[in-house]
């Protein structure tokens, strides 16, 4: 039986009706770390792991959702407000059915199953497969329709103000506009981007670290702090640059020099990381994927060293990752202080990667590594 049509025989059964099948891909971030919220560019692809949501009208103003794995069924009405958020996770349906209402949607009420195949927290981007493809179900259910970047904004819009959480627009981009088998360069400020095709003989592979250090959530808005402040110091220095992004080699030293040894570090940390996401883009263009490993690497050592936001299980991982035959690259992903690596290896070596990590990590850290090898997919949209 085709996935979908068992996510619509367990929606029967659910709701008693048929339904109609949305989806929306998780992504991964090539390269491109730290660098969204201050207007930078990012390189993200679309995975073939997902969130589907199975949808039908009611006839009352209410929502009533079941999220597979999650056991309870959460019911809350359509015309809620981000001040009756609950703390729970179905606060990212809720803010996204909020969110279209605010950008002049009609919904309705509707019934709603959720599965997926992304796994939560883990740099994968679970929280906006979710939202994107609940966007485009209760779209469907109501009859209306958004354009890929109104959806983007929409679901961007409902994790920073409904749950509260705030991350840049660009997972939500990456569910809404990926290519298969192609990443997509995106300029945060402006929402400009242009895809290029990922190399064909090799593997990306995401290592858990199995740990998320309790500074995390601190050290992440220390960090958007801190850059703010830069840009603040940018403005008054070089006032015709309008963010960090742009600053040329001469212009950062000149900014460094002025700074204390802190801010300077995560200065050129940020310059550094756009650059390596243009030399990143022309590196997959033209098929330099020993570049493009070498660019990972100096990622992973600015991430440790200038912007402070790596610990040992990481650099662990890209250690182990480093000394394996046909590993080109490695970098920690996502915000930091734990979650995930990821190693970029040619093919015919990554049963080596995968067995040399899980025998060191576990030497060295006593826990074992969870370890995915990328399947890449499209845009997420409705599946029927
Ligand atoms: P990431 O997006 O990197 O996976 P986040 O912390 O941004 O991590 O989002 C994870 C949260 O999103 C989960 O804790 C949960 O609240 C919510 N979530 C994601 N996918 C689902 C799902 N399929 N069902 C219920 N909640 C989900
Ligand atoms: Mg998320």
């Amino acid at each position: 039986m085709s996935r979908t049509d068992d996510l619509q025989q367990r929606f029967q059964a659910f709701a008693g009706r048929p339904g109609r099948v949305a989806f929306a891909p998780g992504r991964i971030n090539l390269i491109g770390e730290h660098t969204d919220y201050s207007g930078g560019f990012v390189l993200p692809a679309s995975l073939a792991l997902g969130t589907w949501t199975v949808a039908a009208a009611r006839d009352d103003r209410k929502v009533r959702v079941l999220s597979e794995g999650q056991h309870e069924t959460e019911v809350f009405a359509l015309d809620i407000a981000p001040a009756a958020a609950t703390k729970r996770w179905s606060d990212y349906v809720a803010g996204v059915a909020w969110a279209l209402q605010q950008a002049g949607c009609k919904l309705r009420g509707a019934d709603l199953l959720i599965a997926s195949d992304v796994p939560m927290g883990s740099g994968l981007s679970s929280s906006a497969a979710l939202e994107v493809s609940v966007a485009h179900a209760l779209l469907a259910v109501a009859g209306a329709s958004l354009s890929p970047l109104q959806i983007a904004r929409v679901c961007q819009r409902a994790e920073n103000e409904f749950v509260g959480a705030r991350c840049g627009i660009m997972d939500q981009f990456a569910a809404t506009h990926g290519e298969s088998g192609r990443a997509l360069m995106l300029d945060c400020a402006d929402y400009s981007w242009k895809s290029a095709q990922l190399p064909a003989k090799h593997c990306w592979v995401v290592a858990n670290t199995m740990v998320r250090h309790a500074l995390a959530h601190g050290e992440y808005n220390v960090r958007r702090a801190e850059s703010e402040e830069l840009t603040a110091y940018m403005h008054r220095r070089i006032p015709q640059r309008t963010r960090l992004a742009e600053l040329s080699i001469a212009e950062t030293k000149e900014l460094m020099s002025g700074l204390p040894a802190t801010l300077a570090s995560r200065l050129r940390h940020i310059v550094g990381e756009n650059r390596r996401v243009h030399e990143a883009y022309a590196a997959l263009d033209s098929g330099n994927v020993a570049l493009l490993g070498q660019l990972l690497f100096a990622s992973h050592g600015s991430l440790r060293t200038d912007y402070e936001v790596s610990c040992r299980e990481l650099d662990i991982l890209v250690d182990i990752a480093g000394a394996v035959p046909g590993v080109l690259g490695a970098r920690m992903i996502g915000g930091g202080f734990g979650g995930c690596t990821l190693t970029l290896i040619e093919a015919q070596h990554v049963e080596t990667l995968l067995a040399q990590l899980r025998l060191n990590y576990v030497q060295s850290t006593g826990r074992e590594p969870a370890t995915y090898i990328c399947e890449f997919g499209g845009a997420g949209g409705m599946l029927a």
